[in-house]
């Protein structure tokens, strides 16, 4: 099985019917590039930037952030490479910013909400990415976006920061993408709207599902309901999905749904565009991908949409996976 995994580094990521789509990482530091291009990864779909902001005792300087993207962009050669703003919060801490305990941290003062909050912070990121730009193929996304103005604001910050680096003779690429994550359900519910006034959607599964049925993702004592297959997450993703493509814009995701071989063949038939997951799950991804013609899948994932449970879901999909074998 891994020898037949390992042809699969360097062929597409094309399903045997013929459609294309792309197959990246996530990354939270330079440094797991290497892994990336080792497993024939063909972009970066995710890097969380909140690891060059962990365990210091200060705020990384805009210097040490432009070094840190300019790597990751070089890199990758003029791959797309997907970077994350500031998602701090939740189980994520930063003692130095000394922030108050809250009773709900994962409902509480945490990634885009902070950063709107402090501008200081958000701004020097945003320069050093926009600094970083003219070194490859980069894409900004904003972490944990609940409504359009929270979006319009950050992007506003962005425009201002580039627009003073541009005024002061700075190059800046004019071809950065902005993007958000779709991980909180008021956001997938209105993604029609955000899908006119962003160039792409990653969808993070991690926390849509935590939010969507209010099942904490770390608590073990209600991980029965941290539930992928519900058909509530299914119809969530499609919905995203299809809401980016009448814009004309891509929809990814990034969640760990992305590299499971259960979903994929979901997630192939429902149009999702970019799948982005831990390096070590891509060459067993793309073997998968390049076994599945996407019409069939298209009425899979059809079927399971129609579903009650996510065990019927689950029970379909192994079923069309073991016929296939
Ligand atoms: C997600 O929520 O699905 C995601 C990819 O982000 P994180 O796991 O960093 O919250
Ligand atoms: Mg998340």
């Amino acid at each position: 099985l891994r020898e037949e995994w390992l042809k699969a580094k360097d062929q597409p990521s094309i399903s045997a019917d013929g459609h294309r789509v792309e197959i990246g990482a996530n990354i939270g530091t330079p440094k797991d590039v290497a892994g990336v291009k080792e497993h024939g990864g063909e972009g970066i779909g995710l890097y969380r930037t909140e690891f060059l902001y962990m365990g210091r005792d200060t705020m990384p300087t805009e210097e040490e952030q432009y070094e840190a993207y300019s790597s990751v962009l070089r890199q990758m050669e003029g791959k797309p490479v997907v970077v994350r703003t500031l998602d701090i919060g939740g189980d994520k801490e930063l003692p130095y910013l000394q922030l108050p305990k809250e009773a709900n941290p994962f409902l509480g003062y945490r990634a885009i909400r902070l950063c709107l909050d402090r501008k200081d912070l958000f701004r020097t990121q945003l320069r050093a990415l926009l600094r970083s730009s003219v070194q490859g193929n980069l894409k900004i996304m904003f972490p944990m976006i609940a409504t359009l103005g929270e979006f319009r604001e950050a992007k506003e910050v962005l425009l201002e920061e580039k627009q003073k680096l541009m005024d002061g003779g700075t190059a800046i690429s004019e071809t950065i993408q902005i993007g958000i994550m779709v991980e909180i359900p008021s956001t997938a519910v209105l993604a029609d709207r955000f899908a006119k006034e962003a160039d792409f959607f990653s969808i993070g599964t991690n926390d849509l599902i935590q939010y969507t049925l209010a099942a904490d993702r770390l608590n073990e004592r209600i991980s029965y309901l941290y539930q992928p297959y519900n058909p509530a997450i299914l119809r969530m993703v499609k919905q995203v999905i299809d809401a980016a493509h009448a814009e004309g814009k891509w929809a990814g995701m990034c969640g760990e749904m992305a590299g499971d071989p259960t979903a994929i063949p979901l997630l192939l038939g429902m149009g999702l565009d970019e799948f982005s997951m831990s390096a070590s799950s891509i060459l067993r991804a793309r073997t998968l991908l390049r076994s599945l013609s996407k019409a069939d899948c298209e009425a899979l994932a059809a079927e399971a949409l129609n579903f009650d449970t996510a065990e019927e879901v689950v029970e379909l999909v192994n079923h069309a996976l073991a016929v296939k074998k």
